[in-house]
């Protein structure tokens, strides 16, 4: 066996996973295939945080049972957010998969074929710092995901990943200090740190630090130009943070802050533990204190019960704070969680669908509008590589750039004139 494909789905948190996996694979001697029907290993990191993600994971499944009755010593994995302790109910359900194994138990997948001998080619693994005990391996890219605090402790009533990625668990800092000086060795010039609530980082470590400290001591790493955070809660976002941001020279202007309502009663409902005026209190705490902060945010249409005037007070919320984009998602119901047991899924879909165009129209308007005010100006942007003929990096502030150029710039950070705006994307050519 040597030839490998994954799959994945969802989230960053997954993504990060997902690279971890492929460098672990990598370094025992596997190489990448360059499709489903030719790998002799097939892993799939999957997501269950909306029924249309759990809908394509069954849909790769059900094709994965083809491709096995008629190839049946390809091994197949099962892996993510799909993966709940009752794996006899999990084995009945995909006979087809041969190793289960939840988010981030990598160890039981190492046993497994350890277990089984499934045959290495020439392993590469060179000793450097571990993330659960595997080396930090794989291919140099300029940008990377670190996860730094695993799980959630907040139980929102629709979410439900408390029962799948357990509960808050921080890596220490000197961990994380280690594995991204080695990813800067290795010429990354940007991390984002991940967590479902990257902003209560360090709550649970025995000495008291948190996301402030953890940027403070990753923003004197030399050779790393760009540190970025992904998601944070409301709740967390303290004013210590936030200065902090301001102060540190790396940390980029962007923060993600799901609001998820405009609505308080639709707020409690989620048990999302704060309220619209305390969400615009922050927001306007942020701004005041982050020069051209960029502010991103996840809104929930169609929560149980959610009447016209709640979903109204949403809209006047995405009108009133102008974020630069918005991530609108329709209500759900997954198994397990305190909303499925307990309240009727009973917003019609047609309304879901129509509230969920209606507020990505009212954004898409907002964030051509900020987007323009770049025209004629110069930002910097990492290039992240090329995509349709075009060079394509990102701002500090998160925003997606494209510019034509013949010459090779992966890894640069260059400064580019802006001269197309759209409400997604910004075009322009290197100075
Ligand atoms: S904060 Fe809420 S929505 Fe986010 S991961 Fe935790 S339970 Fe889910």
């Amino acid at each position: 066996m040597s030839h490998y494909y994954l799959w994945t789905i969802g989230c960053q948190m997954n993504q990060a996973d997902s690279q971890h996996l492929s460098n672990y694979l990598e370094s025992q001697g596997f190489q990448p295939a360059a499709s489903m029907e030719s790998a002799d290993l097939v892993l799939l990191n999957s997501c269950v945080v909306r029924q249309s993600a759990e809908d394509r994971v069954i849909h790769q499944l059900a094709s994965l049972k083809a491709l096995k009755d008629a190839n049946p010593s390809m091994v197949i994995g099962l892996t993510g957010c799909l993966v709940d302790s009752n794996i006899p109910q999990l084995q009945k359900r995909f006979p087809q998969v041969d190793v289960f194994f939840g988010p981030q138990a990598f160890g039981n997948l190492e046993e497994w074929m350890a277990a089984r001998s499934v045959t290495k080619m020439s392993p590469t693994r060179h000793p450097a710092c571990s993330r659960n005990g595997e080396p930090v391996e794989g291919p140099v890219l300029p940008t990377a995901f670190v996860p730094v605090i695993q799980g959630c402790d907040s139980f929102c009533t629709y979410c439900v990943v408390p029962f799948r990625r357990g509960r808050e668990k921080s890596r220490p800092i000197a961990e994380i200090a280690c594995e991204v000086k080695e990813l800067v060795r290795r010429g990354v010039k940007e991390v984002t740190l991940l967590g479902q609530k990257v902003d209560a980082y360090g709550h649970d470590l025995p000495e008291t630090q948190d996301l402030a400290d953890l940027l403070t001591e990753l923003n004197t790493l030399n050779r790393l130009s760009r540190i970025r955070f992904l998601t944070s809660h409301p709740q967390h976002m303290t004013t210590r943070l936030i200065d902090t941001i301001a102060r540190l020279d790396k940390v980029c202007e962007h923060i993600n802050l799901p609001v998820q309502s405009g609505d308080d009663g639709i707020l409690t409902a989620m048990r999302r533990e704060y309220t619209v005026q305390e969400y615009r209190e922050l927001i306007k705490r942020i701004r005041s204190t982050i020069d051209g902060v960029a502010l991103s945010t996840d809104v929930i249409v169609g929560f149980p019960d959610e009447t016209e005037e709640q979903f109204q007070h949403t809209l006047e919320l995405i009108q009133e704070i102008r974020f630069d984009s918005v991530h609108v998602a329709r209500y759900s119901p997954r198994p397990g969680t305190w909303a499925t047991r307990h309240l009727k899924d009973n917003v019609p879909h047609s309304i879901k669908r129509s509230h969920k165009k209606l507020l990505e129209a009212t954004q898409s308007k907002i964030s051509l509008e900020i987007n323009q005010q770049l025209l004629g100006k110069n930002v910097e942007i990492l290039v992240e590589g090329i995509e349709k003929d075009k060079w394509r990096g990102r701002t500090r502030t998160d925003k997606l750039v494209f510019f034509p150029d013949t010459v090779y710039h992966t890894g640069k950070l260059l400064q580019v004139k802006i001269e197309k705006a759209s409400p997604w994307w910004l075009e322009g050519k290197p100075t």
